[in-house]
């Protein structure tokens, strides 16, 4: 139907009302050419009902103002690191996930960033302090989790166990490299035939011949493997049958890197299969401080706190990806947003990232004023945050309707990569175990 010129007068009248200029009219009528009188009503009534807010709400993640407990300075760096992601990264997070391929084109920028903020000498895994760092941890998974375990695996598992249990020399010739994302690094412990049962059964092994070492075994996820210069490798010596670490460097004999295929979460980060037949290390190559499970799982309390900010993270950033959908996705006539069921929902999703990001802000609190982090509260903030960000991103995903299984509305890869935070880094059943024991006193594992 064409449209006449009382409905121009009328189109006018609703110009004005929702603030438009008139120069949108033509626009606006060739638009509506093939519409039906009964849809222009429709469209009508949705943009003229009181339903719909005239000033939408800035869309927030941080509903109890967690940013304001840190001073200017650390906002900016805040800041500094989420500008980033949102501008560098999430253009490009989609199509790199599809392809299943790891954006090098972003590691001059991303560790120039990480140099910016990060970047105090000498090298600390929580440079920032426990509370910002885990904040900086928030914001890169908030926008991207694959960009943040990237740095997760290279900054806090293989530069953290250089530095706590590496050598002057050892720190010497690789941190300051690292620092700068000149050199990558990746970090190997589970196995195959071995995964939450590491610290009793690692098959791997290690003996000294002639001054080297001789490794043998495989590993299984070591996360950064394909694209790594070097990576720290988890064996037993076959003496004291003790776990040892060794710093084996890419292209060493006998070290082998396949590229693991197949994976539905985090796709950007290049896990990989690694044989170890024969691998020669030198002897220079052992990091001296590990003499046994105890020092790896030390680490691992550090590294886990920081996954449970990154879990919040995730939440954080579907969250907000969800209300902004739902706040433009008219169905009935009206925005998502306006059904009780949908606001059920999104309010669901903001109070477990508001509990999470309150229970990280304490967990690091207490980390700063203790200057370490025991393993059961670092356990804990893991297995509260791994249910509630798993719960998030599937209530995120269930508003989008079909769109939420498209990569294009972004939710989707949110509800995928959770699942491999959830398992990484301790399952959620073997954390819970170490809450147990904690809080028991006794051992439930086997
Ligand atoms: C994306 C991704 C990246 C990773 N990156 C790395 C990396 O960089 N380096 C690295 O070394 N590893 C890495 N991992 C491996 C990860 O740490 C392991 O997947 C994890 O420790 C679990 O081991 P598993 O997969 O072998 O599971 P399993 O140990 O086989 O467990 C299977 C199930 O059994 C449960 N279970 C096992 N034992 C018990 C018990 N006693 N009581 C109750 N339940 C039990 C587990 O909780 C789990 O639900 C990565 C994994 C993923 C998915």
């Amino acid at each position: 139907m064409a449209p006449t010129n009382q409905s121009h007068s009328g189109l006018s009248r609703l110009l004005q009302q929702v603030r438009l200029p008139n120069s949108w009219l033509p626009e606006m009528v060739r638009s509506l050419g093939g519409v039906s009188p009964q849809e222009i009503g429709l469209l009508l009534k949705s943009i003229t009902s009181k339903r719909r807010p005239k000033v939408v709400p800035p869309i927030n993640g941080d509903f109890y103002d967690i940013a304001d407990t840190l001073s200017a300075e650390e906002q900016a760096i805040q800041q500094q690191i989420r500008t980033y992601m949102e501008q560098r990264v999430r253009p490009l997070a989609a199509e790199y996930w599809e392809r299943g391929e790891f954006p090098h084109e972003l590691v001059p920028s991303f560790g120039r960033l990480i140099g910016e903020t990060f970047g105090r000498q000498p090298y600390a895994i929580d440079a920032l302090g426990p509370t910002l760092t885990g904040i900086a941890c928030m914001e890169m998974a908030r926008v991207d989790a694959s960009i943040y375990t990237f740095f997760g695996v290279h900054w806090g598992l293989c530069m953290g166990s250089i530095s706590m249990f590496g050598s002057d020399a050892q720190k010497a010739q690789w941190l300051p490299a690292m620092q700068r994302f000149d050199l990558i690094g990746s970090w190997a412990l589970t196995e195959p035939n071995i995964g939450s049962a590491t610290a009793a059964g690692m098959e791997t092994t290690a003996r000294q011949e002639n001054g080297q070492w001789i490794l043998n075994g495989a590993k299984k996820w070591s996360g950064n493997a394909p694209i790594a210069d070097v990576n720290v490798i988890f064996a037993r010596d076959v003496t004291n049958h003790k776990v040892a670490a060794f710093l084996v460097e890419r292209g060493t004999p006998g070290y082998h890197v396949e590229k693991l295929e197949g994976k539905i979460s985090l796709r950007v980060v290049q896990n990989a299969d690694i044989r170890l037949e024969n691998c020669k290390v030198p002897a220079a190559n052992r990091l001296p401080g590990v003499t046994s499970f105890r020092d790896v799982a030390r680490q691992l309390a550090v590294t886990r706190a920081a996954v449970a900010w990154a879990m919040t993270g995730v939440a954080m950033g579907a969250y907000e990806r969800t209300l902004d959908y739902a706040n433009q996705r008219i169905q009935f006539g009206r925005p998502i947003a306006a059904f009780q069921m949908v606001q059920n929902g999104l309010v669901q999703m903001l109070a477990n990232v508001t509990a999470m990001q309150t229970m990280c802000m304490r967990m690091s609190q207490l980390y700063a004023r203790d200057g370490k982090i025991s393993h059961e509260r670092a356990s804990l903030a893991k297995v509260f945050c791994g249910e509630k960000m798993r719960e998030t991103v599937s209530i995120g995903r269930g508003l989008l309707g079909g769109n939420g299984i498209l990569l294009e509305h972004e939710v989707a890869r949110y509800f995928a990569d959770a699942e491999a935070l959830y398992s990484y880094e301790g399952t959620h059943e073997m954390n819970t175990l170490i809450v147990g024991r904690a809080i028991t006193g006794i051992g439930a594992f086997i």
